[in-house]
């Protein structure tokens, strides 16, 4: 084996993916554990660096370094997690300097959505795209931006959050303090609460989904409701960015058999203002790995090595 070998940790919820993944984006061997937030950081950090012990093992291989894609906010420099929702209690937690001292290598760590970006700009369905926005729809609205080759940061290192910007300053209340953002209008929840204030049995996204696909047209509704917000946010980026690439993923994709052609014609009717036609809104390309191809590349990227 030549090139460079990264081993990657993907950091979500419910469970923790760790992988060694080479430069050509091939996962050679992976593992997990479930995150347990509750049982603490330390534990975690502790069965995350037992995984990867175990991996590097079984492959015999060393990693030049460790790319960590995590539900955030988690700081891109320092590595220390703010306070996450999912996490309770680790806020404050510095994984990268922990990570670096257990294995004694770089690490780089970003949130998952610019993990998530990255992966699908090197070996998914963005694949050479100089602008590329990768977007998330599940139970939030997260994006993660690449603008000119490069993971777009704020004013120090912040994460822009798009998935609040405002479609409906009349809409539903955000927890955010807002009213009608795009994640209220567009997500899952958004849609199951649409759905909850008319219909007396409670169902998820993926249960009105099914009952759209066999006509009820209650359910046919929500996912045209659903439909139009999610294309009017993406028509707004489209006029703001004019991307070469949008990339769409999340659980919420899962119907995209439903929602994609009407949210694509709200966009075209909408963008009259910039070559809408040059940006291409496709479905993510890495499926189920890509939250531990997206990690991977975290650190690929960091080492200016795609
Ligand atoms: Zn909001």
């Amino acid at each position: 084996m030549s090139g460079p070998v990264a081993a990657a940790i993907d950091v979500g919820g419910t469970k923790i993916a760790v992988g060694i993944v080479d430069a050509r984006g091939c996962i050679l061997v992976q593992g997990e554990t479930p995150t347990a937030p509750e049982l603490g950081y330390p534990a975690g950090l502790a069965r995350t660096s037992g995984v990867l012990r175990r991996l590097l093992h079984e492959c015999g291989l060393s990693v030049d370094g460790i790319g960590v894609g995590s539900t955030g906010p988690i700081d891109p420099e320092t590595g220390v997690y703010g306070e996450v929702g999912t996490l309770p209690g680790w806020r404050g937690s510095p994984l990268a300097a922990d990570l670096g001292r257990l294995f004694d290598v770089r690490v780089a760590v970003e949130n998952d959505a610019d993990a998530a970006a990255l992966g699908e700009a090197a070996w998914g369905a963005g694949r050479g795209s100089r602008s590329l926005l990768y977007v998330t729809v599940s139970t939030g609205i997260g994006v993660g931006m690449i603008l000119d080759g490069k993971l777009y940061r704020g004013v120090g290192g912040a994460h822009p959050e798009i998935g609040h910007h405002v479609l409906d300053a009349s809409g539903p209340a955000c927890y955010c303090g807002a009213n009608g953002c795009w994640e209220v209008l567009a997500s899952g929840p958004a849609m199951e609460s649409w759905m909850r204030a008319r219909c007396e049995a409670p169902m998820d996204a993926a249960a009105i989904c099914e009952l759209a696909r066999q006509g009820d047209p209650l359910a046919l509704e929500a996912v045209r409701r659903e439909a139009h917000y999610l294309g009017l946010g993406l028509a707004n980026l489209v006029t703001i960015f004019c991307p070469q690439t949008i990339v769409l993923g999340g659980g919420m994709m899962r119907s995209a058999d439903l929602l994609l052609a009407p949210a694509l014609d709200v966009v075209k009717r909408i963008c009259t203002q910039v070559p809408v036609e040059n940006t291409s809104i496709v479905l993510a390309g890495l499926g189920a790995q890509s939250g531990l191809l997206g990690a991977a590349c975290v650190w690929f990227h960091r080492a200016g090595l795609n």
